[in-house]
């Protein structure tokens, strides 16, 4: 083996590279320190801080080491085994590339640096103080590297004074190792602080078994595995039903090939996907692996790497949109269009496909066949109408499962690593509600119905409303709103004072399904309103609508904006709370949610159904 691979960028190559602070916080050498051990080929990483990272960081791991002579350079600025030249930097494969980062944290620390590679009978120990060479012996050690950092910022006090209190440093550490450990799931971590255990996280098989070792299964349990590769875009992760939600973004977690990123692109790709199912305010657990050629993304924008750019980032964009999008819209057991026509999850090895031969672990979907969908009835929700018979025992839709497999072939790993937990149950999480029995309606807006696994209450007006609104939407792409003439046109009186500006929106009242026309100075003739709401529908919702119009008319530019109308729309329209359902009602309504998209919340966001267990329930009896 070469005793040299790490050699110094060429000044025309380093003056190319993002240049900042690369060293601002302990969390930030840790992460360094870290990305190291990974493109070290590293299986298993530990990390042990003391005041916060202040006292010490030490990263042991038992990658590829170096030689005495590499151990010696890689303490240089500039000296990467990485990357050689400037056409290096249009396609990078590793997480470091810039050389800096050794160099940086040497120079404002006392740093140890011991490493021995697998073919070398002894380790090499370097003693480096504020960046100078101190010290030099062999040692024994297994193979690997381990640094150890301490007295961070010692001769920089104007950055010491920086740091927060040892508690805040020591979460952000944390932060940063939850995220490695997230985007490199094959790997195991540990992380010590001042001597107790902060993570121990084993070897996992997949993104999901990673994110039960962080965030417990709860979380992980309610999370939808989605995927989708398009225009050489790879996407795959897991995304948390629409029924939960959380105050911030922090749970957003977005990796490119393997790089924690913070990306303005995906997050709205994300949050637009999420449109009309979270409340205003109220984020999503989202954990999202793209995939892109190395050269397809540039990772040298940012001095921290945490940013990156795409070169197409439309197609980035609907990519990302499309696959969390699709899985959304059926979130009940049968998986969702993407999931079953595209790759399984997560696709994802722990290492670039080319880096490393091993075969990569995946998750493949495996769904009990679909329940037989309801017949599908071009009719509206009119209440007036035969409800289908359904008086079937109640029985929840499909279970869907994640099996853990080992691609491309399908052996079940259970049978490699027969401690390993195969089977994780991801559904039901919407019940085919047409199935279920009805108990009766609750305060006259919440339909109570025994489902498999204990009572579901179903929000009568969130349910209509989001019906309504798919309505409405599927509508709107086909063409326009459909709308029902009247037989005999009714007038409606407007507010003298708001007479001009009424007038003035007919035209987006027309859009909007209202088949109105101007009749005298303060009055208005409906001819015709929006079919869905069937034929009573009309004046009063038209009334509504003039009253929620806002200053300058409704505002139907842009998709987003004409769904806000819908929304006004779908709402004011749809059954109230408050209004006493016959049986029959309550079976149409819950057909109409079986074969809507999104159903699980209404537009604004809020729950469609809130599910009592049948354990929770026999608890509160002390059963
Ligand atoms: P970069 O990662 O950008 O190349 P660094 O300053 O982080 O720059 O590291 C310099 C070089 O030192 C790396 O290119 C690599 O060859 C070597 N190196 C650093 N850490 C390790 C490690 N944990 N195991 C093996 N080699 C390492
Ligand atoms: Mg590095």
């Amino acid at each position: 083996m070469a005793e040299r691979l790490i050699h110094i960028l060429p000044e025309q190559v380093a003056s190319q590279i993002a240049a900042g602070e690369v060293v601002e916080r302990p969390a930030s050498a840790v992460k360094e320190l870290i990305e190291n051990s990974l493109d070290a080929g590293a299986r298993s990483a530990s990390i042990e801080i003391s005041g916060g990272g202040r006292g010490l960081i030490a990263v042991s791991d038992d990658g590829c080491g170096m030689s005495r002579a590499d151990a010696i350079l890689c303490l240089r600025r500039h000296a990467t085994s990485k990357i050689r030249d400037a056409a290096d930097l249009a396609a990078i494969r590793t997480l470091g590339f810039r050389g800096e980062a050794l160099a940086s944290i040497a120079s404002v620390s006392r740093l140890e640096l011991k490493t021995r590679r697998p073919e070398d009978l002894t380790g090499i120990h370097l003693s480096v103080v504020g960046g100078e060479l101190a010290a030099e012996r062999e040692c024994a050690m297994a193979a690997g590297t381990r640094i150890e950092v301490r007295e961070l910022f010692f001769n920089t006090p104007a950055r010491l004074k920086f740091l927060k209190a040892p508690a805040t440093e020591q979460s952000a550490v944390a932060e940063a190792v939850q995220r490695l450990a997230l985007g490199n799931f094959g790997v195991a971590f540990t992380l010590n602080a001042d001597g107790r255990p902060l993570l121990e996280l084993t070897r996992a098989r997949g993104a999901l078994e990673r994110i039960r070792q962080l965030f417990g299964p709860k979380l992980a349990e309610r999370m939808l595995p989605f995927s989708l590769e398009r225009d050489a875009i790879r996407i795959s992760g897991l995304a948390t039903v629409s029924q939960d939600s959380f105050p911030t973004a922090r749970m957003l977690f977005t990796f490119v090939n393997r790089r924690s990123v913070r990306d303005r692109l995906v997050a709205r790709a994300i949050a637009q996907a999420y449109a009309t199912l979270l409340p205003r305010g109220r984020y999503p657990a989202v954990v999202l692996v793209l995939e892109v050629r190395p050269d397809e993304v540039d990772v040298n924008v940012h001095p921290m790497k945490t940013e990156v750019r795409f070169r197409r980032s439309n197609a980035v964009f609907e990519a990302v949109y499309h696959a969390l999008r699709d899985r959304l819209a059926n979130q009940s057991g049968a998986p969702g269009p993407a999931a079953a026509g595209g790759p399984p999850w997560p696709g994802r090895p722990a290492r670039l496909p080319d880096a490393d031969a091993s075969r990569p672990l995946r998750l493949v979907l495996e769904a009990a066949p679909a329940a037989a969908r309801p017949e599908q009835t071009a009719l509206g929700l009119g209440y007036d109408r035969t409800a289908p018979a359904s008086g079937r025992a109640a029985t929840a839709e499909a279970t869907e499962t994640v099996k853990v497999v080992d691609d491309p072939s399908s052996i079940n790993v259970a049978s490699i690593n027969p401690a390993a937990p195969t089977l994780v149950k991801v559904g039901p999480i919407v019940p085919v509600y047409s199935r279920l029995r009805i108990i009766g309606q609750l305060f006259a807006g919440y339909i109570a119905l025994e489902g498999d696994d204990g009572l579901i209450l179903v929000d009568q007006h969130a349910a209509h409303e989001r019906v309504t609104f798919e309505k409405l939407r599927a509508e709107l792409r086909n063409g326009g709103i459909r709308v029902q003439a009247r037989l005999v046109p009714e007038p409606l009186e407007l507010d003298s004072a708001r007479a001009a500006q009424i007038q003035a929106a007919v035209p987006q009242l027309r859009a909007l399904g209202f088949e109105v026309e101007p009749f005298g100075p303060a009055t208005m003739l409906l001819k015709g309103a929006p079919a869905v709401f069937g034929a009573e529908a009309g004046v009063k919702l038209l009334a509504d609508m003039i009253d929620s119009m806002g200053e300058s008319g409704f505002e139907l530019r842009g998709e987003q904006a004409f769904d806000d109308c819908l929304k006004q729309l779908a709402c004011h329209g749809s059954v109230r709370v408050g209004r006493v359902l016959e049986e029959r009602e309550i079976r149409e309504l819950l057909a109409e949610l079986d074969r809507t998209q999104f159903k699980t919340n209404c537009p604004h966001g809020r729950p469609v159904h809130i599910q009592f267990g049948r354990g929770q329930i026999e608890r509160m009896f002390r059963r």
